[in-house]
């Protein structure tokens, strides 16, 4: 994996199409978009591997997405054969556990990995890969100007895929009060079980599962008021704290905040945003990588319309809009309900939980946080 610093790899720094970010979202669409013949850009401020806070469940619906966009990496086929099969998902609150089905099966991978492959698979597919490289401004609106560190890349078109939070958002304000956080670290544990748990409390929740043999994820989403560790968020429920008195930690933990929710924004002018860059969905629906493979794919393929010379950027700009309100739109309202549901007075939280016995309520839930597979 190259670790260099950020530097003018093209000696004429010209690009049919800049991408901002090699996250899920920017990798894919910088691997279709240069396996169509476009001269690529990718710009990413860090470099790989490195541990993201994310509880790795990766659903069915972009597995078939993924390998496509993996198949030139051998490392990759190993990846699939090793990472665990999640079939079932529980939700505990206090001492009380539903279980449903979680079909077709989702795979559990990690982000170490799966980051540094895809940023891999797009450097075999031709994009210019630049690690270490924060884009920090952009002029024009088709042409674009990318300022970076290092130098200045003109591009025919832009994807912005910087994530959820970063200088290219929209809207930066941060509503005022307790924040919602995001924490993470993998787990030595000597049983482990093909299953996402997710324990609820008062302003927050915890998923568990798998990631290697022998190994959990443990991935928090909590209100700053509550928790700020994920030590603290184990004691706020009583079957979390009694499974992770039996772990040991194989890594230094990881978090993320501010986690705000907007609603989508796809496109700004001429600029596509794909990814947590256009919306952020509830990690609660384990779909935001799926949206961000899928929302860089199509994203990608309408930028491509415009290169190839059938329609005016504009035109791609407004496909891309589109397709996103069709495919993605609907996936992040049903994630935004359900979401509601955990900032409820805990009686109500309780009640609502009762009703996810019901035969097929949860698995109907579950379905419609996701794209028909
Ligand atoms: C607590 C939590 C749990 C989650 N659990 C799940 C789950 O189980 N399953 C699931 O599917 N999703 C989950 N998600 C959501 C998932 O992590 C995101 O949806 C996914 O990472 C989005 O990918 P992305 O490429 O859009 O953004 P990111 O993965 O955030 O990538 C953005 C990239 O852009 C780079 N960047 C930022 N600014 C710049 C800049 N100026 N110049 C260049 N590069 C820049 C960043 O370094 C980063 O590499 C979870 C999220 C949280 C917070």
């Amino acid at each position: 994996m190259p670790n260099a610093k950020c530097q003018m790899l093209n000696p004429d720094p010209q690009f049919d199409l800049a991408i901002m970010g090699a996250g899920p979202a920017g990798s894919s669409s910088a691997i279709t978009a240069a396996r169509m013949g476009a001269r690529v850009g990718l710009f990413e401020a860090k470099d790989f591997p490195r541990h993201r806070v994310c509880g790795e469940f990766v659903s069915a619906e972009s597995l078939d997405v993924l390998a496509a966009l993996l198949q030139d990496v051998p490392a990759a086929g190993t990846l699939f054969q090793v990472a665990p099969v999640i079939d079932r998902t529980r939700l505990l609150l206090g001492e009380r556990v539903i279980e449903a089905p979680v079909a077709p099966p989702a795979l559990s991978i990690s982000r170490y990995e799966l980051d540094a492959l895809l940023w891999e698979a797009a450097r075999r597919a031709g994009a210019v890969a630049h690690p270490n490289c924060e884009v920090v401004g952009s002029d024009g609106d088709g042409p674009f100007m990318l300022q970076t560190a290092t130098g200045r890349f003109k591009a025919k078109a832009l994807i912005v895929a910087a994530g959820r939070w970063s200088q290219f958002t929209a809207d930066r304000t941060i509503p005022p009060g307790p924040k919602w956080i995001g924490l993470k670290a993998h787990f030595q544990e000597p049983w482990t079980e093909p299953c996402t748990d997710l324990y609820f409390f008062a302003n927050g929740y915890c998923g568990v599962q798998p990631v290697t043999n022998g190994v959990v994820n443990a991935c928090a989403m909590v209100r700053s008021d509550r928790a700020t560790s994920l030590e603290d968020v184990f004691k706020l429920q009583p079957k979390m704290a009694d499974r992770a008195a039996n772990w040991r930690a194989i890594m230094q933990p990881v978090s993320t905040a501010p986690l705000i929710y907007r609603q989508p924004q796809p496109v700004r002018g001429n600029t596509i945003f794909v990814g947590d860059a256009a919306a952020f969905i509830d990690p609660f629906a384990g779909d935001g990588i799926s949206i961000a493979l899928r929302s860089g794919q199509v994203a990608a393929q309408c930028i491509c319309k415009f290169l190839m010379g059938r329609t005016a950027l504009s035109e791609a700009v407004t496909l891309y809009q589109h397709e996103y309100s069709r495919q993605f739109a609907p996936l992040l309202s049903a994630a935004s309900r359900v979401r509601s549901l955990l900032s409820l007075p805990p009686f109500v939280q309780s009640a609502v939980f009762e009703l996810f016995r019901l035969p097929g309520l949860l698995p109907f839930v579950i379905r419609k946080t996701r794209r028909a597979v």
